[in-house]
């Protein structure tokens, strides 16, 4: 039996007085939207039994309260753009869309800092810092996430190696706790050393803890100038080693991409674009910023002297805005060519020496289940994005497997990937989270007593066991 109360008519009828009708749904129609991510195999999908959409603080702080004294389980949503079922309600009760709590309160030009509400997307976000003249440089691939879901997956993006991670930004924060408390842990400070740091606790915590209602983010000065370099090799490994060597040579680029051939020519035909090169086997994508066009030019010399060196067989710039532009176009559109057939990508991070033994890894545990297991990532982070499809991808062609053959294949690719990620040293999520999806194997990379600990935080912060339950390790 479960430990949780049923939502029925009288709570629908509270939670309408409490936050007025317009903000509640129960329409079954309309709640399925509410009952997935972006992870593809519908099996994990929930039901909610009622969406709840504060508009406030308060609004939300009252929804946690009557949830926790009533025993009723509360999933916090943002974007839903997550990728391992970590907003799917997965004891049903309620899903607490933070979406109409969409402010930019502030961006503080004097201490570089803004004030944004917890679903604010991230794509109205980077306008706002923009128009202020200032820039926020984490760059995680799907733009309709919100802050809060931001924090709460602690996003990292293609820039982490140059600048880092959300962690890295956020400065303060405002939280709803399970109780309906409200603390603020932080603020516009660049420094803190006073007690535990609360706020860290929250970034990552996956809705786990308290129900991030918004944030203080640290900005920055946007950099002179940018520029991206597309490296053709045929020999992947050859590819991947020139990263660890262009950062021995100290040369940190804003982003290193690998992506090989086959997922960018299935993207070009889709968008009815072209890629600046059709040379090669696999490419690197290299992205560079600096102060001054003349600095540029330097960094891009350099780079290009350590690709070829390393076997690279061109090295084509994309210096105009528009060149730059068709580039990234392409490039952030490779999940959405790939989509329709991917089953789940993975998020492993090894050390970034490690990547080309993990690729190869990917590679032979490919050829060994007759699976198309198409790779690329944040080179330069060591964060690898394997993306298991239920196809089979031979000589340019594409042929469908039976669904039993690519369910029972996908736990034994699952398996042996994460065991290498151990072996090598790495952990199973670099960025989106272990959610639903990967929690029975957290333990391949997370001893028991940091579990146990895990389990006992949670029980000071949440101790109803209401928020979001069913995710990390529950
Ligand atoms: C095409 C594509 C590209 C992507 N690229 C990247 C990438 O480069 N880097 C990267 O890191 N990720 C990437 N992602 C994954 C995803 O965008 C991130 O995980 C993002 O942080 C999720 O934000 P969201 O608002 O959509 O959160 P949701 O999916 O709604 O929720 C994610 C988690 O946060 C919790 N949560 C949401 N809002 C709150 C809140 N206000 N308070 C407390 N908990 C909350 C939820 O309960 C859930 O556990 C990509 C996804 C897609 C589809």
């Amino acid at each position: 039996m479960s430990r949780y109360k049923k939502v029925d008519d009288k709570v629908i009828q509270h939670f309408k007085d409490l936050i007025g009708e317009k903000n509640i749904i129960t329409d079954e129609s309309k709640m399925t939207d509410y009952s997935h991510d972006e992870f593809t195999l519908s099996d994990i999908a929930r039901m909610p039994e009622v969406v709840v959409k504060p508009e406030n603080t308060e609004q939300a702080a009252k929804v946690m309260k009557y949830a926790d004294h009533n025993q009723i389980p509360v999933t916090p949503r943002g974007g839903a753009t997550g990728l391992c079922g970590g907003c799917v309600p997965s004891q049903g009760g309620i899903v607490l869309s933070l979406e109409k709590m969409d402010r930019i309160v502030e961006v503080d030009t004097d201490n570089q800092m803004a004030v944004v509400e917890a679903g604010v997307t991230l794509m109205d976000f980077y306008e706002a810092v923009n128009d202020a003249g200032l820039f926020f440089p984490p760059h995680p691939g799907d733009e309709s996430a919100m802050i809060g879901g931001l924090i709460a997956a602690n996003a990292g993006g293609a820039r982490a190696v140059k600048y880092g991670v959300i962690r890295n930004y956020i400065k303060g924060m405002e939280v709803v706790l399970a109780s309906g408390k409200v603390i603020r842990p932080g603020g516009k400070v660049m420094k803190s050393s006073t007690g535990y740091n609360l706020l860290n606790l929250f970034i990552g915590s996956e809705g786990t803890l308290g129900v991030v209602t918004s944030a203080v983010i640290q900005l920055m000065p946007p950099p002179g100038t940018t520029r991206s370099l597309i490296i053709p090799y045929d020999d992947l490994k050859q590819a991947i080693e020139t990263v660890p060597l262009l950062i021995k040579k100290k040369i940190l680029p804003m982003a290193v991409e690998f992506i090989p051939k086959e997922v960018i020519v299935r993207t070009e035909e889709i968008l009815k674009k072209r890629w600046p090169s059709q040379m090669g086997n696999t490419y690197l994508l290299v992205i560079l910023d600096a102060s001054s066009e003349d600095e540029i030019d330097k960094l891009s010399e350099k780079v290009a002297e350590i690709s070829l060196e390393k076997g690279a067989l061109d090295v084509f710039v994309a210096d105009s805005p528009k060149k730059q532009k068709q580039v990234l176009d392409i490039r952030s559109k490779i999940y959405e060519s790939i989509k329709e057939d991917n089953v789940e990508t993975l998020d492993i991070a090894v050390p970034r020496a490690e990547i080309a033994n993990h690729v190869k890894k990917v590679l032979d545990v490919q050829e060994k289940y007759g699976m198309w297991l198409p790779t690329y990532g944040h080179a330069a982070d060591g964060n690898v994005h394997t993306h298991i499809m239920k196809v089979r991808y031979k000589d340019g062609q594409i042929t469908s497997l039976p669904e039993e053959e690519w369910k029972e294949k996908l736990h034994l690719v699952r398996e042996e990937l994460y065991k290498d990620c151990r072996e090598k040293g790495g952990t199973i999520s670099g960025e989106h989270g272990i959610g639903v999806v990967k929690k029975s194997y957290l333990s391949y990379v997370v001893d028991e007593e940091e579990i146990s600990l895990m389990k006992g935080i949670k029980k000071v912060f949440d101790p109803h066991l209401i928020l979001n339950p069913g995710k990390i390790f529950e």
